[in-house]
């Protein structure tokens, strides 16, 4: 099974990428230097795997995972070491992803302890010029996890993320367990941090709006499938995988343009460990057709720097 980049895509990209994917466990996709790449889809449709595996945090099974020009998925496990250093993650829930009989200054200076930086004073400083940078106080480095709030503790794990200043950060999910108002704190912040320090990022979410707002590109995933990919203007104006338009029709449109096609999903979520013959969305999707049950669809190029795979959407 091949997949197609979008080659006037990676043309126009005046950026380098800094990640490129080819068929890992059969997905494929680039994420430019500085870009913010969205990744989005129903929960348990492996987006956190995906997530892991880029870090390697996680096996992949098939493909090449090239990170900076190295393809990671060659390098001895120890070899990731250094390179940890360089990609780091942001988890969704910030108080299970915190030690909680650790303190601030402890959990955040973790990362460079483990890269062997040794010098208590050291890590205190860069600690909290850190912690400062993502809107706390140096008065909170001896505190502990459940003496902050939710928002807090996810600037606690933001700031532990980029302390050895990585370049590439993968977000799963950072706002989804935050009350919404949080949220749009967190988001900015996450902004903020990216243009100040020139991040790349990886953006996981099942919730459309939020990507749609933090995103310059933007994956849909379907069972561990990528089906549609795209710039974000395009894509949400424009949907083109049946999915997609499902996702788009579940929010209300707030652009400008021409009035979207609604699309309702049937049926449940198949498992992802036995998914459906063919096309993988063929079992909720109203446009399904004979094909659609025997033939898997590939990712193809579309309008406007977009490709999806689907049998409908083929040359014609
Ligand atoms: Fe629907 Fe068929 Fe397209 Fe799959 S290939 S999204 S089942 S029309
Ligand atoms: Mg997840």
């Amino acid at each position: 099974k091949t997949y197609h980049l979008n080659k006037s895509l990676m043309q126009r990209l005046s950026r380098q990428p800094i990640l490129d994917l080819k068929a890992v466990d059969r997905v494929s996709f680039s994420v430019g230097s500085g870009e913010t790449l969205g990744l989005i889809g129903e929960s348990g449709c492996g987006k956190s795997t995906l997530a892991r595996t880029v870090l390697r945090l996680h096996e992949p099974t098939s493909g090449s995972i090239v990170f900076d020009g190295i393809d990671i998925t060659k390098l001895p496990y120890r070899g990731m070491t250094a390179l940890r250093r360089r990609m780091q993650i942001i988890f969704q829930d910030p108080y299970a992803s915190l030690n909680p009989r650790k303190s601030v200054l402890d959990i955040v200076g973790l990362p460079m302890a483990i890269q062997g930086i040794a010098r208590r004073a050291d890590i205190r400083d860069r600690v909290v010029a850190m912690i400062e940078s993502v809107g706390l106080k140096s008065a909170h480095l001896g505190r502990f996890p459940h003496q902050f709030s939710g928002g807090q503790r996810q600037r606690i794990g933001i700031a532990r993320a980029l302390i050895l200043n990585p370049s590439f950060v993968v977000c799963d999910e950072p706002v989804s367990a935050l009350d919404v108002s949080v949220q749009a704190q967190i988001i900015a912040l996450l902004g903020s941090l990216k243009r100040e320090l020139g991040l790349t990022y990886l953006f996981i979410s099942h919730d459309i709006g939020v990507i749609g707002h933090v995103s310059d590109r933007i994956a849909v995933m379907y069972l561990g499938d990528i089906v549609e990919i795209g710039p974000t203007r395009e894509l949400l104006r424009a949907p083109k995988h049946p999915y997609t338009k499902a996702l788009l029709s579940a929010v209300p449109q707030i652009d400008a343009g021409p009035k979207r096609e609604r699309v309702k999903l049937t049926g449940d979520v198949p498992s992802p460990l036995s998914p459906p013959k063919g096309c993988k969305f063929h079992t909720r999707c109203p446009f399904a057709f004979d094909r659609c049950r025997v033939e898997t669809p590939v990712l193809r190029p579309q309008r406007a720097e977009s490709s999806a795979a689907c049998h409908l959407l083929e040359a014609s």
